[in-house]
């Protein structure tokens, strides 16, 4: 049976969401961009309101809600911040605990997740090095086991929430990839690890960090950790020793729909953004508004269209998160998501740059102030574009390999 509908229960949760949105982030989001930072009671607030770690069990500290539930929430995020910022906090503060949750220790999931639930921490993922993101097989930061701990060396680039984790909040940290074989091993070499960036105020020995100076999404850091014999227990090691590619891999296809929800979200606000200023933009000698070029018109019709496209994509893969994970129907596998992840995030994120770019074009040279915000965004969704969260081509490189198989896609 096909329905297209939302439950009552997830309608009501969107109209909650938005409620709260309207309130408290909508008036906030361009200020967040111009001063480079979240305040941290819009997150405390967030994490009341159930924002965060929404597929992880209450028991656990989350909310005991699902994944179509969770990219709800992204979706209206986003819409509400298209500069993407609190969507990138909120997206990877519900995908990257999810791992934590399904293979942590009872030590790393109580001492994290209950604080993310709350809306006390974050915690992201620390996987790219300078050597090249796509490479995670080739990770090169080592973890080198002395006793019950580990002591780490290496330096991951790119990592989002470096400042909310090291100054803002507490307690947070990242899923880190580092090796714990050899580089021979290759993906059978690297394990996870619950990395605390800070625990009760005190910055964890070894980090140092520097923000990067980014284009957009300016909200939320980018930055370097530069690990320095950093001691991680034992009890941090996320899962079995050398099993932590496999964890990462299911916790980037299930962070990819997440942020695909955020894509739609920014997209749907575009579109509207786009159809509303083409509306009223009238001239010539009488005045006509530009919709009734059909080089205007049109292309805001296929804008439409791909969006409906992606965001059916999109719930379908939230839909078939919640059969896998949620529901644990038989004969499921967490690899049944592979596919349907990575179309959501090519489609999404390409849907989201195609709208905001022809938003800006509409806008003409009024997209090239700042006041008008349509950069803001674009520069935000931008950042899905060239990489995070996975490139675009390994996106079309997990599709090869499910519709062609593996041996021929190598
Ligand atoms: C704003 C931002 C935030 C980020 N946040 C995080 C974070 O929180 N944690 C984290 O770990 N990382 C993060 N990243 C990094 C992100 O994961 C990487 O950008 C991504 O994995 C791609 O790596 P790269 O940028 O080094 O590009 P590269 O891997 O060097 O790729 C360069 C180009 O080569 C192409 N390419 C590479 N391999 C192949 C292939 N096999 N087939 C075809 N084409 C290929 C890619 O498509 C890309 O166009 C973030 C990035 C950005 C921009």
């Amino acid at each position: 049976m096909v329905n297209f509908e939302f439950s009552e229960e997830q309608k009501i949760f969107r109209e909650s969401v938005k409620e709260f949105l309207q309130k408290h982030l909508q008036p906030a989001w361009t200020t967040i961009d111009e001063e480079h930072r979240i305040p941290v009671d819009l997150i405390y607030k967030m994490g009341e309101q159930g924002f965060f770690a929404i597929p992880v069990p209450e028991d656990f500290g989350g909310q005991g809600g699902d994944f179509v539930s969770t990219v709800i929430a992204v979706e209206e995020v986003a819409y509400h911040d298209p500069s993407m910022a609190v969507a990138v906090y909120t997206l990877l503060n519900n995908a990257w605990p999810y791992i934590l949750y399904l293979y942590g220790t009872d030590e790393a999931r109580q001492t994290i997740l209950p604080e993310v639930g709350r809306g006390r921490a974050f915690f992201g993922i620390a996987s790219t090095e300078p050597h090249g993101g796509s490479d995670v097989a080739g990770t090169r930061t080592m973890a080198r086991r002395e006793g019950d701990k580990y002591i780490v060396n290496g330096e991951k680039i790119f990592i989002s929430g470096v400042r909310e984790v090291m100054e803002q909040l507490d307690m947070g940290g990242w899923y880190l990839i580092a090796r714990t074989g050899t580089l021979e091993q290759r993906h059978r070499g690297i394990s996870g690890f619950a990395l605390l960036g800070k625990k009760n105020g005190v910055k964890t020995p070894g980090i140092e960090y520097s923000i990067l100076n980014t284009i957009g999404r300016h909200g939320i850091s980018t930055g370097i950790l530069n690990l320095k014999d950093v001691e991680i227990p034992k009890s941090m090691l996320i899962g079995e020793e050398n099993r932590g590619f496999y964890y990462a891999m299911e916790g980037f296809t299930l962070a990819r729909i997440t942020v695909a929800a955020a894509n739609i979200g920014a997209a749907r606000w575009a579109l509207e953004q786009a159809i509303e200023w083409s509306k009223n933009r009238v001239m010539y000698e009488d005045q006509r508004p530009i919709t009734r070029f059909q080089g205007v018109s049109f292309r805001i019709a296929e804008a439409a269209m791909e969006l409906e496209a992606a965001r059916l994509l999109v719930y379908k893969a939230a839909w078939m998160a919640d059969r896998i994970y949620i529901n644990k129907e038989p004969g499921l596998k967490p690899k049944d998501l592979n596919f349907y992840s990575a179309s959501s995030k090519l489609k999404a994120v390409q849907t989201a740059f195609n709208t905001l770019s022809l938003t800006m074009e509409l806008y003409g040279a009024a997209s090239y102030v700042k006041e008008t915000n349509i950069a803001r965004s674009f520069l935000g969704a931008l950042s899905y574009y060239v990489g995070a969260e996975g490139a675009q081509n390994i996106m079309r490189y997990i599709i090869a390999r499910e519709v062609i198989g593996r041996e021929y896609v190598k």
